[in-house]
């Protein structure tokens, strides 16, 4: 199985303005479906307030991971394989406990770590997919860099 699949209504491009692209290579339709791929890795997004670790619901965090003791919902979302296999279990050997929060709506810094976590753990354990899918993508950072430069807006 491929992490990637592209119909035949994709065709996959590159230029040395943009990098890779995707082009149309027929009329399509709004919803059809053109492109599936699984993740490398996800979490919870940058300035995310506390959500679920297993199904990223806004969470009030009067539930705790019974092995983390970070927030879920409960014990169904303990061991969804996305935060069992990857931060619980790390968290729980290192003895990396959530700090409650006052207000649940607000963006959580506990949270930061998570996502970048997973990534590198997804790293280890499919090095394959790493080396040949992931390590090749275009950062663009020097693009957003330079942008940055001209108008004074941080774009990260
Ligand atoms: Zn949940
Ligand atoms: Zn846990």
């Amino acid at each position: 199985m491929t992490s990637a699949e592209t119909t035949n209504k994709l065709e996959i491009k590159r230029n040395d303005v943009v990098g890779r692209y995707g082009v149309a290579a027929c009329d399509l339709e709004p919803g059809e479906l053109i492109l599936t791929e699984t993740p490398f890795a996800y979490g919870p997004k940058i300035d995310s307030p506390p959500v679920c670790l297993g199904c990223y619901a806004y969470i009030d965090c009067s539930n705790l991971c019974s092995t983390c003791g970070w927030p879920v919902c409960d014990v169904d979302c303990e061991v969804v394989p996305a935060h069992k296999d990857a931060e619980c279990a790390v968290f729980a050997n290192a003895k990396v406990r959530f700090t409650p929060v006052e207000n649940s709506y607000e963006p959580c810094l506990q949270y930061e770590c998570i996502t970048p976590l997973r990534v590198l753990l997804a790293t280890e354990r499919d090095k394959d997919r790493w080396e040949n899918q992931v390590k090749c993508m275009e950062t663009h950072t020097e693009e957003r860099r330079a942008r940055k430069r001209k108008s004074g807006i941080s774009i990260l």
